[in-house]
Order: structure tokens, then sequence, then C-alpha cells
């Protein structure tokens, strides 16, 4: 796969899980990354971590909150002072929100998942995409979930978002595939990050591994998917190798959701 020396990419969500996972993949290809996060410490942490073991690597870190249009302005600032482009988007930082049914839904709750999760990935692509309109070039990557493709039960709020997400996608690999944006989703299953630990908690709170176990048993591959794996695709999306995918939503879940 072509290497990232020279290319610069912004990772929101940066500081764990999925985040994590692609800033190190492309860390190891020698990219220019600005690691986006709101969580400053576990930031801190990952970018310290990173640069130890990626030297050739060069980093950015921007503590922001990305459900905030001025923290968003500020780290694409920064990473074209920095850098001085972007090629490569990796619009990822989401939240799960809590899980009740839809008349339960604590109502706050729901306009803070669709600030991050929707607000929050569109003010990235609204001041992302102008500065690769510049450089004619750019591949944006949006995280969806199953949960954009398919309803969750008790999950009204991501659902809703990450279909969100997944229209968006689309409509911007419409609006400027002419600039060489192409811009696709990925719809991971259940991967192994803190988020998914943090839900198993909530299923069931006596023993998170049991739920686990009974969600693994449901999945053709009897397995969760691991970070790296996505990771993987998630690079391949980003990477001039990826010449013609534009406006999919790309579902990595084990083939978990075809079954009917
Ligand atoms: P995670 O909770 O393990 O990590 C998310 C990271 O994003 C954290 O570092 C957190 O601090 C950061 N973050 C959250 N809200 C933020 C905000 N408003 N501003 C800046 N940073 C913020 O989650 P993950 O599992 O790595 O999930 C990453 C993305 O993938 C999310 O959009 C999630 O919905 C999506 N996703 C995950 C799975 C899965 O199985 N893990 C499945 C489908 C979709």
């Amino acid at each position: 796969m072509s290497d990232f020396k020279n290319k610069t990419v912004i990772i929101t969500g940066a500081a764990m899980g999925l985040g994590l996972a692609v800033a190190e993949e492309l860390a190891s290809k020698g990219a220019n990354l600005t690691l986006v996060d709101y969580n400053e410490e576990a930031l801190t942490k990952a970018k310290n971590e990173l640069a130890s073991k990626y030297p050739d690597a060069k980093y950015l870190t921007v503590t922001a909150d990305v459900s905030n249009e001025e923290a968003v302005k500020n780290y694409v600032n920064a990473t074209v002072s920095e850098f001085g482009k972007i090629d490569g988007f990796y619009n990822n930082a989401g939240i799960e929100g809590r899980q009740a049914p839809m008349t339960e839904y604590d109502i706050n709750m729901f306009k803070k998942v669709v600030d991050i999760n929707l607000m929050g990935v569109y003010y990235g692509m609204r001041y992302v995409i102008p500065e690769m309109q510049k450089n004619k070039t750019g591949r944006i990557v949006n995280v969806a979930s199953v949960g954009g493709i398919r309803g969750v039960l008790n999950q009204s709020a991501y659902v809703a978002t990450k279909h969100a997400v997944a229209g968006m996608s689309k409509n911007a690999a419409l609006e400027y595939g002419r600039d060489g944006i192409l811009t696709n989703a990925i719809a991971p299953g259940a991967i192994k990050t803190p988020m998914v630990a943090e839900a198993f908690k909530q299923v069931n709170p006596e023993n998170p591994q049991a739920a686990e176990d009974e969600y693994a048993s449901r999945n053709p591959t009897k397995r969760l998917g691991k970070p790296s794996e996505v990771a993987k695709l998630v690079t391949f999306l980003l990477s001039e190798d990826n010449g013609y995918v534009s406006g999919q939503v790309i579902a990595i879940d084990g083939g978990e959701s075809n079954i009917y």
C-alpha cells in the first residue's frame, strides 16, 4: 500500500479505540498526523506513545470538542499552519449515548448525541473540504456504524445520527467528487474498544463478559472485530490506492449485518 510520507491526515477521537488504531497504522507509514480529542490527558498519552514507537511520523495534538464549531475551525486551521495542507480526514469521534427505549430516552442526552455524532461530523467536513478543494484532492472517511444501516434496540439517538452520517457521506461524494475528493463511511459492527466495553456493562452490569460472549456468538465469525482490522480498511480508503471508491457505506462486521 502507498505510504503516507508528506501526507497529512486529521483524526478525530484519536486518543483511544478506532481513532488511535488508525493513528498507529498511519504513523507506521510516516504520516503527518493531527490528533484531535476532547480527553486531553488520554490524547497526550496516546501521542507520546506513538511518537516513541514511530519517530518518523510527525504529530500535532489539538484538544477539541467536535461539537463546538469554533473548536473544529481551530483544528483545521492549526493543521494547515503546521503541515500546509490536508490530504486525509478520519472523521471518527462519536459517542453511544445511553441505552433506553425511544419514549424513555433522556432528551438532553439525545441532543448531545446529535451534537457530537451528527453536527461534529458535519462541522468537520464543512471546514476540511475547502482546504482539500484548494489541492484538488482528498480522502474522507466518516464513521457510521451498523446502526447507520439497521435499527439497534434501545439506541435511537445513535441510530438516527449514524444514518445521518451515512447520508452526509453520500452527499459529500456527489458534491465534491469533481474536486478529486472521495468520501466514504465505514459501518463497523462490534469492535473491541472502550466504547463497546461500556456498552456491554450497560447490557449486563453484573457480568459484562457474558454479554460480550452472547453478542459474539451471534456473529458469523463468532468473535468481535479488532481495532487494527478497522484501521487497515480505513488506511486503504484514505490512501491514493483508493482511486474510485466514493459515496459508499462499507460494513466491517464479520458479515453480521446480512443476518435476517
Ligand atoms: P471510544 O469511546 O473507544 O473512543 C472514542 C474517542 O473519541 C475517545 O478518545 C473520546 O474521548 C473521543 N471523543 C468522543 N466524543 C468526542 C468529542 N465530542 N470531541 C472530541 N473527541 C471526542 O469509541 P470507539 O469505539 O473507538 O468509536 C469511534 C467511532 O466509531 C465512534 O464514532 C463510534 O460511534 C464508531 N463505532 C464504533 C464501533 C465499535 O464497535 N467500537 C462500532 C460502530 C461504530
